[in-house]
């Protein structure tokens, strides 16, 4: 099959209610990374008027961060026939990349700073808890270094490098994680609770993570990763990305190991 004709369905997670901190960011580097490269696509809104065979039909899913009280908008939809499409597509490795509100949402359960528990879908064995208003907010740049197992040595093998992802963090909830891999190791920043030194999670192919920033167009290998995971899983073939000018993202992710301070994984990885 000639790659041109490779098509892509991007699911948007209820881009109206999470889409708070710019995460849309991600949708938009997903669709030009894989329009530069020839192929079609189409984005998706998967929202209040989705139905469960909409989820069903999407080949790699963003969600975004949210509010509070959009979280709950949000979970009172998500239920039924679209929880469990929901469900069925990540265990079956749909890739995703889930920012902040919606790895929230994964979980078991997520309790607002205000009023009560919201229940998750239960999909990612952890649960967040924001311990009230009067405790400060994760807010900063976040740098972490892939600990996910697979997901590092696929990323490694893309790159020629360990995998550092740049983001940055504004969350009041603090997350714990269960059985679930945590996606990496904090370098700079506090990640899931500013305690364990985790951040994120990883199961089967879905990415969770605190970061926003966006993330993708800080980190173009991993947009990569769901574009060719994606790919892989609708087409049944190995298919290898061509490459892209990355020059102006390289070079900014390496301003930001620089003002942080953080030793980078490229140079280091060119000396050796
Ligand atoms: N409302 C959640 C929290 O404060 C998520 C925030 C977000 O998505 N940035 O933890």
């Amino acid at each position: 099959m000639n790659h041109q004709q490779y098509e892509l369905t991007i699911g948007w997670l209820y881009p109206k209610l999470m889409s708070t901190y710019g995460d849309r960011g991600n949708v938009i580097c997903i669709e030009h990374r894989s329009q530069w490269r020839g192929y079609s696509v189409r984005v998706l809104p998967l929202d209040q008027s989705s139905t469960a065979d909409d989820i069903r039909s999407v080949d790699v899913i963003v969600g975004g961060g949210a509010q509070d009280r959009q979280q709950e908008i949000v979970m009172r939809d998500l239920q039924g026939a679209k929880a469990e499409a929901m469900r069925e597509k990540i265990e079956n490795g749909t890739p995703g990349v889930f920012t902040c509100g919606s790895p929230q949402l994964l979980g078991h359960y997520y309790e607002p700073g205000f009023g009560q528990r919201i229940e998750g879908l239960g999909i990612l064995d952890m649960v967040s808890v924001h311990p009230g208003e009067n405790v400060r907010r994760c807010i900063g740049n976040l740098v972490i270094k892939v600990s996910a197992t697979r997901l590092a040595r696929d990323l490694e093998e893309m790159t020629g490098s360990k995998p550092y992802l740049i983001g940055f963090e504004n969350h009041g909830g603090r997350t714990k994680l269960g059985k679930v891999e945590a996606l990496g190791r904090v370098v700079y920043g506090l990640g899931n609770n500013g305690e364990d030194g985790t951040e994120g999670a990883f199961y089967q192919n879905a990415i969770a993570t605190y970061s926003h920033g966006p993330l993708l167009p800080k980190n173009p290998f991993v947009a990569d990763w769901l574009i060719q995971t994606a790919l892989r899983l609708k087409y049944q073939r190995p298919i290898t990305l061509s490459p892209l000018d990355d020059t102006l993202a390289m070079q900014a992710r390496e301003a930001m190991f620089k003002r942080l301070k953080v030793n980078s994984p490229t140079v280091a990885a060119a000396q050796v």
